[in-house]
């Protein structure tokens, strides 16, 4: 995931720059360790200043960046050679800093995967009494299947359009309202009421909910017994082109192995083209956009699209495999049941041998920086008094395929969730530098926010919310698994605001590495990389979790966010 490519423009008045120095407690063990032999000899441990304590986090991400993003580790695909250097070198790392298994007595937890590829001749007919149409896939649709099994069709089912597809007690909002939809494919708009209205008092407003993310929608579809969904794609509210649907969905999709086979997903889910459901509404003399409208004011009645039935039939190849969520942890004295838990994920995209030349996807900065991250705060923490509350490490797998690892151990929670106090996330450090600004992912989520301001402000910088938050960041890496099981998590790093050259250079740096490296061959480790920004982010997570491991705090979500029920559930059961 990536937030650098946001463009924004403000103007900050009245920055202080002062920073703080209190650090100097974490040089006492500072150099031991793997890291002797890397040590700079001019590193004076009694002279420690927060420099000093942002040179040796540097050079300690320095140094695990330029190993997990080696093409040794054959950018680290989960089920490869190279998943298998990876999570020793992790572990080996945990075991030398003196860091415990976080699993009983091992430092893995086997995450069961499933790779399905749909064959791309896949057919969808839409026949009524006075219209009729064959939708290709990749040019007018788009179709796959949660289901790990090899075939699968849908045969004349009727079609409803059910507007947004929300059912959102806290918004007083049911589009399923009175409605059967069993044996019946939903058709359903992108994003959410807010996002359709920009009115503030709807929804989240500008700023999507989970209830306008398509995996939401297709969740819910399923919740309703909805036999296919397809969801209509639009640029504006999607966030991308078509191209994206177009390419994401074709080739395999990994999942996580199913008992089940996720036989209580829908059979099929897909998007349509917005030009084949304009043909298919207008086919049953329906008007799209007049449609679109009302599905954003309450109380919307959900429609038959005439009486145009839909049949699509899919076949799919199916592969099981294994991979290894790493984790450790420094148990808590006093209430080890309770936890905060960093996360990041050591997975990448491997290789690709159709490409001529360099075909390693090394995945330096997405994400050997978070992954060295844990690697550092384990460090850090080390060097302090034994926290009351544990402190976890989770390095997860198969976050490119779709945040796997993070929805297995969500699932699979080896420290309660009730007592899990917050999760922090990192994906994606930042190697251009020292930035002014902190930017939270989903601003105004959770009161982990307030601890967040607490450590900004002691660093000098400033909070700057999500630029864009009608594109859904918040729900597009790890910590949102743990959002989704109620635990407050945080997702907050550098921005563009360069200390050194401003944030006009602060932005060109993150544009050129959207364009040219991100999830590209070229996302190379450079041992130039300026890592004293990551560093400074690494220092407030610090701070955060040593507040919180050490106090009787369970932050809450703030009233009207989408996870607060969930957490409230969960709280019930903690007492
Ligand atoms: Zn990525």
């Amino acid at each position: 995931m990536l937030i650098e490519t946001i463009k924004v423009d403000i103007n900050v008045k009245n920055i202080m720059f002062k920073r703080v120095i209190k650090l100097q407690k974490y040089f006492l063990f500072f150099g031991l360790g793997v890291f002797l032999t890397n040590c700079d000899t001019s590193f004076n441990l009694a002279d420690s200043t927060t420099t000093d304590f942002s040179i040796s986090v540097e050079k300690v991400l320095h140094e695990h960046i330029s190993i997990l993003a080696s093409d040794e580790y054959g950018g680290r695909a989960p089920a490869t050679p190279g998943e298998v250097k990876t999570i020793e070198y992790l572990r080996d790392n945990f075991i030398d800093l003196g860091v415990g298994p976080g699993n009983g007595d091992s430092y893995f937890q086997s995450v069961a995967v499933t790779e399905i590829i749909t064959k791309s001749d896949a057919v969808m007919n839409i026949e009524g009494e006075v219209y009729e149409a064959t939708l290709a896939y990749g040019r007018d649709m788009m179709v796959g299947t949660q289901q790990q099994v090899p075939e699968l069709n849908v045969s004349g089912a009727d079609l409803v359009f059910v507007g947004y597809g929300i059912v959102a007690p806290e918004y007083e909002w049911n589009d399923y309202a009175a409605l059967d939809v069993r044996d019946k494919t939903v058709v359903i708009l992108v994003n959410d009421p807010g996002y359709a209205t920009q009115n503030e008092n709807l929804f989240n407003g500008n700023a999507m909910t989970y209830y306008g993310r398509w995996t939401y929608k297709f969740e819910e579809a399923a919740r309703q017994g909805a036999a296919a969904a397809l969801i209509v794609h639009e640029t504006g509210p999607a966030g991308y082109g078509w191209e994206v649907v177009n390419s994401s969905w074709s080739g395999p999709q990994i999942g996580l192995e199913a008992e089940n086979l996720n036989r209580d997903r829908t059979k099929i889910e897909g998007w349509l083209t917005k030009e084949s459901a304009l043909s298919i509404f207008d086919g049953a003399g329906l008007d799209y956009e007049a449609l679109k409208t009302n599905a954003s004011v309450r109380g919307f009645q959900a429609t038959p699209i005439g009486d145009v039935k839909l049949s699509v039939s899919i076949e799919n190849s199916i592969r099981n495999s294994t991979s290894q969520n790493v984790i450790a942890a420094i148990p808590g004295t006093t209430r080890p049941n309770e936890s905060v838990i960093y996360t990041a994920h050591w997975d990448h995209l491997g290789v690709n041998p159709e490409l001529n030349g360099d075909n390693i996807f090394n995945g330096a900065a997405d994400n050997a920086t978070g992954t060295a991250g844990l690697l550092a705060l384990a460090q850090l923490h080390m060097q302090k008094d034994r926290p009351e509350r544990t402190i976890v490490f989770l390095a997860v797998t198969a976050e490119e395929s779709g945040l796997l690892g993070s929805k297995w151990y969500a699932e699979h929670p080896i420290f309660p969730i009730e007592t899990t106090v917050a999760n922090i996330n990192m994906d994606n450090l930042n190697t251009f530098g020292r930035m002014r600004d902190v930017v939270v992912v989903g601003a105004g989520s959770s009161e982990l926010e307030i601890y967040l301001e607490d450590a900004v402000l002691a660093q000098g910088r400033y909070i700057m919310p999500e630029p864009n938050p009608e594109r859904g960041y918040y729900y597009r890496s790890d910590h949102f698994n743990f959002a989704k099981v109620g635990v407050p998590a945080l997702y907050a790093e550098s921005g563009e605001d360069s200390i050194d050259y401003g944030r006009e250079w602060g932005a060109a740096q993150a544009q050129e590495y959207t364009d040219n490296r991100y999830h590209a061959p070229g996302d190379e480790y450079d041992p130039n990389w300026d890592l004293s920004g990551a560093s400074e982010d690494i220092n407030l997570y610090f701070e955060i979790t040593n507040v919180l491991a050490n106090s009787l705090d369970f932050p809450q979500w703030f009233d009207g966010n989408e996870f607060k029920a969930v957490r409230e559930f969960s709280i019930a059961e903690r007492q």
